[in-house]
Protein backbone atom coordinates (compact mmCIF):
# COMPACT_ATOMS: atom_id res chain seq x y z
CA UNK A 1 0.00 0.00 0.00
CA UNK A 2 3.07 1.91 -0.23
CA UNK A 3 2.63 5.42 -0.45
CA UNK A 4 -1.01 5.72 0.87
CA UNK A 5 -1.27 7.09 4.66
CA UNK A 6 -2.37 3.87 6.08
CA UNK A 7 -5.04 5.78 8.36
CA UNK A 8 -6.26 7.72 5.55
CA UNK A 9 -9.57 6.84 4.18
CA UNK A 10 -9.77 3.11 2.08
CA UNK A 11 -10.03 3.95 -1.93
CA UNK A 12 -12.86 1.30 -2.15
CA UNK A 13 -15.15 3.57 -0.44
CA UNK A 14 -16.31 1.09 2.40
CA UNK A 15 -15.71 4.33 4.81
CA UNK A 16 -12.57 2.83 7.06
CA UNK A 17 -9.79 3.86 7.10
CA UNK A 18 -7.71 2.35 4.60
CA UNK A 19 -5.52 -0.09 7.78
CA UNK A 20 -8.40 -1.68 8.72
CA UNK A 21 -9.89 -2.08 5.39
CA UNK A 22 -8.22 -3.36 1.77
CA UNK A 23 -4.31 -3.22 3.50
CA UNK A 24 -4.45 -6.07 5.08
CA UNK A 25 -5.93 -8.12 2.13
CA UNK A 26 -3.43 -6.27 -0.42
CA UNK A 27 -0.79 -7.84 2.43
CA UNK A 28 -1.91 -11.15 2.24
CA UNK A 29 -5.06 -11.55 4.49
CA UNK A 30 -7.40 -13.65 2.53
CA UNK A 31 -10.90 -11.46 1.37
CA UNK A 32 -13.51 -12.93 3.30
CA UNK A 33 -16.30 -12.75 0.94
CA UNK A 34 -15.89 -11.93 -3.22
CA UNK A 35 -16.82 -8.33 -2.25
CA UNK A 36 -14.19 -7.89 -0.01
CA UNK A 37 -11.97 -9.38 -2.80
CA UNK A 38 -13.19 -6.88 -5.20
CA UNK A 39 -12.90 -4.04 -3.08
CA UNK A 40 -9.66 -4.77 -2.62
CA UNK A 41 -8.79 -5.43 -6.36
CA UNK A 42 -9.83 -1.94 -6.91
CA UNK A 43 -8.13 -0.61 -4.09
CA UNK A 44 -4.82 -1.99 -5.99
CA UNK A 45 -5.79 -0.34 -8.83
CA UNK A 46 -5.99 2.51 -7.40
CA UNK A 47 -2.39 2.07 -5.37
CA UNK A 48 -0.87 0.41 -8.33
CA UNK A 49 -0.27 -2.71 -6.44
CA UNK A 50 0.44 -5.09 -9.15
CA UNK A 51 1.06 -7.76 -7.13
CA UNK A 52 -2.23 -8.16 -5.20
CA UNK A 53 -3.84 -7.89 -8.81
CA UNK A 54 -1.67 -10.59 -9.56
CA UNK A 55 -2.05 -12.96 -6.82
CA UNK A 56 -5.90 -12.76 -5.93
CA UNK A 57 -5.83 -13.58 -10.24
CA UNK A 58 -7.57 -16.99 -11.02
CA UNK A 59 -4.33 -18.67 -12.62
CA UNK A 60 -6.46 -20.51 -15.17
CA UNK A 61 -7.18 -16.74 -16.46
CA UNK A 62 -3.97 -15.09 -14.94
CA UNK A 63 -2.31 -12.58 -17.46
CA UNK A 64 1.52 -13.60 -18.17
CA UNK A 65 2.27 -9.81 -16.87
CA UNK A 66 0.05 -6.76 -16.15
CA UNK A 67 1.20 -3.06 -16.77
CA UNK A 68 -0.40 -0.41 -15.12
CA UNK A 69 -1.41 3.18 -16.64
CA UNK A 70 0.12 5.61 -14.34
CA UNK A 71 -1.90 8.28 -16.46
CA UNK A 72 -5.18 6.37 -14.92
CA UNK A 73 -6.68 7.87 -11.41
CA UNK A 74 -8.94 5.70 -9.51
CA UNK A 75 -11.66 8.43 -8.55
CA UNK A 76 -14.47 5.87 -7.01
CA UNK A 77 -16.08 2.27 -6.93
CA UNK A 78 -19.90 1.51 -6.63
CA UNK A 79 -21.27 -1.41 -6.12
CA UNK A 80 -24.27 -2.37 -7.89
CA UNK A 81 -25.01 -5.95 -7.06
CA UNK A 82 -23.46 -9.00 -6.01
CA UNK A 83 -24.68 -12.95 -6.43
CA UNK A 84 -23.43 -15.24 -3.34
CA UNK A 85 -19.64 -14.77 -3.05
CA UNK A 86 -20.23 -15.40 0.84
CA UNK A 87 -18.30 -17.03 3.89
CA UNK A 88 -19.68 -20.10 2.46
CA UNK A 89 -20.03 -20.13 -0.89
CA UNK A 90 -17.39 -21.42 -3.81
CA UNK A 91 -18.15 -18.87 -6.34
CA UNK A 92 -19.73 -15.44 -6.71
CA UNK A 93 -20.24 -12.66 -9.33
CA UNK A 94 -19.85 -8.52 -8.00
CA UNK A 95 -21.73 -6.10 -10.62
CA UNK A 96 -19.63 -3.09 -10.43
CA UNK A 97 -18.92 0.54 -11.83
CA UNK A 98 -15.02 2.07 -11.70
CA UNK A 99 -14.86 5.45 -12.05
CA UNK A 100 -11.43 6.56 -13.20
CA UNK A 101 -9.51 9.71 -15.15
CA UNK A 102 -7.05 9.06 -17.89
CA UNK A 103 -5.45 11.21 -21.13
CA UNK A 104 -9.21 10.99 -22.87
CA UNK A 105 -11.20 12.18 -19.67
CA UNK A 106 -13.66 11.22 -17.75
CA UNK A 107 -15.07 7.71 -17.87
CA UNK A 108 -15.83 4.72 -15.79
CA UNK A 109 -15.73 0.52 -16.28
CA UNK A 110 -18.47 -1.36 -15.70
CA UNK A 111 -18.24 -5.14 -15.15
CA UNK A 112 -19.71 -7.96 -14.19
CA UNK A 113 -16.76 -10.44 -12.26
CA UNK A 114 -16.78 -13.96 -11.56
CA UNK A 115 -15.15 -15.35 -8.47
CA UNK A 116 -14.16 -18.58 -7.45
CA UNK A 117 -12.88 -19.77 -4.17
CA UNK A 118 -10.09 -22.34 -3.80
CA UNK A 119 -8.41 -23.69 -0.86
CA UNK A 120 -9.89 -20.72 1.12
CA UNK A 121 -8.82 -17.89 -1.24
CA UNK A 122 -11.41 -15.91 -3.53
CA UNK A 123 -9.34 -15.24 -6.80
CA UNK A 124 -10.96 -13.46 -9.68
CA UNK A 125 -12.03 -15.70 -12.72
CA UNK A 126 -12.91 -12.95 -15.72
CA UNK A 127 -15.88 -10.74 -16.05
CA UNK A 128 -18.42 -9.34 -18.75
CA UNK A 129 -18.69 -5.90 -19.90
CA UNK A 130 -21.72 -4.08 -19.52
CA UNK A 131 -22.61 -0.12 -21.07
CA UNK A 132 -20.55 2.55 -18.94
CA UNK A 133 -22.97 5.20 -17.90
CA UNK A 134 -20.34 7.43 -18.71
CA UNK A 135 -20.77 6.75 -22.78
CA UNK A 136 -21.98 9.68 -24.60
ZN1 LIG B 1 -11.18 -0.92 1.19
Amino acid sequence: VSNRDPSGRCPCGSGDVLRDCCARILDGTPAPTALSLMRSRYTAFAVGDREHLLASWDPATRPADLVLDGDTRWLRLEIVATTAGGPFDSDGTVEFEAFYRDADGRRSLHERSRFIKDAGRWYYVDGELLPSSTAP
